[in-house]
């Protein structure tokens, strides 16, 4: 499912979310001193700041890439296991780089290397691509005996990532509503800090599995409704006023209703938009979201700015753009105030702020919003190229309005459809958006049927 064919010697390590596979097996304790050692020779801090999810295999990746960044006499803050956000967060204020040991919302085998830039964001691929060139060359600074680097621990970030998140909202107006919340860090890494800034909301907080196993043992990482079964059952005993459910490392958040029904995460993002977008705003999003962005901005008059699909390149849009809002449909959301990658905690914080601000519970407030349906399906390419698949689509829907920003993008009279060869398997993605549930599995399986060999 993932970038696990990577040959040594050669070729690209980073896929669209840093570099996974399974530890001893492409993450040998080799393999991941070099990178460190590739990562420290390239980063211009003199100290790293390295952080890491709950995973099992978490200390050992991360000594391993910690052994590498030491011997090239760069020195390493640990930040211990906190959310992907925080240590963003933490590299943006000091000015560091930084490396997080995640893989995110895959299963438990895998771990994952991500660099974060002395700005906070996800580093530049032209940069990753430099971090690769030195590894493959094996050109890295080797530090004398007597200035190789030190490491010293930094528990405190948790703390300030907390802080920074209620400087952001109405803290007041919040406690004043005593919140009722179901928090679902689903064994992740934000398993301290989510249940922790709800207490300071002055919320009544009930944890779902908080403990943090590394295993995911109580359901898998990936917030989507088939994984979440538990918290929509305690959501539907009727005592709750939201319930929230992170990834792995916590950079997305989820929400459920306060009658149990799960809100899709480009509803999330529109209702950011409704109420925290001022006229003149920029937003941005990928070619991939649901037009009820676009509908909302239609109504508030921000500049809608469209990019390619992955979260890295929507956040440096926003930061090239000075866009105060920008997100995906997978629940990750970005707010320029706050910094500019997608943060779990801070985007729970904000819904808060909404229902406290409107005093509205939070299916009232989804239920306003313009209705879209977005559906996504995976398409087996067998080793069928991209530009053959393309060609297909072509010639079934010649007469239609394209855009090429990412893949393909069809219009149709009632939707759209967005095919996309996947970075890392062998699938095409299929997106169709419409406002009428029958159109959309029209258009799907016209598009689908134009895919076949
Ligand atoms: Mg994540």
């Amino acid at each position: 499912m993932m970038t696990e064919r990577r040959e040594e010697g050669s070729g690209k390590l980073f896929g669209t979310n840093g570099i996974r596979g399974i530890p001893n097996e492409l993450l040998t304790f080799g393999f991941c001193s070099r990178i460190g050692a590739a990562i420290g020779t390239f980063a211009r801090s003199q100290t790293i700041a390295v952080a890491r999810d709950t995973r099992l295999s978490g200390d050992f990746i991360g000594s391993a890439v910690t052994a590498g960044v030491l011997s090239t006499g760069k020195d390493v803050v640990d930040l211990g296991t906190i959310p992907t956000p925080a240590l963003q967060l933490y590299c943006r204020n000091t000015h560091r780089f930084g490396i997080v040991i995640t893989a995110s919302h895959n299963p438990p085998q895998f771990n994952g290397i991500k660099c974060i830039d002395s700005d906070g964001t996800e580093l530049r691929s032209t940069d990753e691509s430099a971090i690769e060139d030195l590894y493959h060359r094996s050109d890295f600074l080797k530090s004398h005996w007597s200035s190789v680097g030190k490491i010293t621990r930094d528990d405190g970030q948790v703390g300030r990532y907390i802080e920074n998140i209620k400087s952001l909202v109405d803290t007041e107006r919040i406690r004043s509503r005593h919140y009722r919340v179901v928090i679902d860090t689903g064994n992740g890494a934000a398993f301290r800090s989510s249940p922790e800034l709800l207490t300071e909301l002055g919320c009544r907080v009930v944890s779902l599995n908080s403990n943090p196993d590394g295993l995911f043992t109580s359901r898998n990482a990936e917030p989507r409704p088939e994984n979440l079964s538990e918290l929509m059952l305690v959501m539907k005993s009727g005592g709750f006023d939201l319930g929230v459910a992170h990834d792995g490392d916590a950079d997305r958040a989820v929400f459920i209703d306060e009658s149990g029904k799960f809100v899709e995460g480009e509803n999330t993002l529109a209702l950011i938009i409704k109420y925290m977008a001022s006229e003149g705003d920029r937003i941005v999003t990928p070619v991939s979201s649901s037009d009820v962005i676009e509908e909302i901005c239609r109504g508030k008059s921000p500049r809608l700015i469209k990019t390619k699909v992955g979260a890295p390149i929507v956040a440096r849009t926003m930061m090239e753009e000075k866009a105060s809002l920008g997100g995906e449909e997978n629940g990750g959301v970005i707010i320029g105030d706050n910094q500019y990658c997608r943060d779990g905690g801070m985007t729970l914080a904000k819904v808060l702020d909404i229902m406290a601000m409107t005093e509205k519970p939070l299916s009232a407030l989804i239920g306003e919003l313009p209705r879209y349906i977005l559906l996504k399906k995976s398409m087996e390419t067998e080793g069928r190229p991209w530009s053959e698949l393309k060609k297909k689509l072509l010639s079934a829907f010649p007469d239609n309005r394209r855009d090429e920003t990412d893949g393909l993008k069809i219009f149709f009279e009632d939707g759209w459809s967005l095919i996309r060869p996947s970075g890392t398997e062998s699938v095409v993605r299929v997106y169709v958006n419409s406002k009428n549930e029958k159109a959309a599995l029209i258009l799907q399986s016209m598009v689908l049927n134009a895919l076949k060999p």
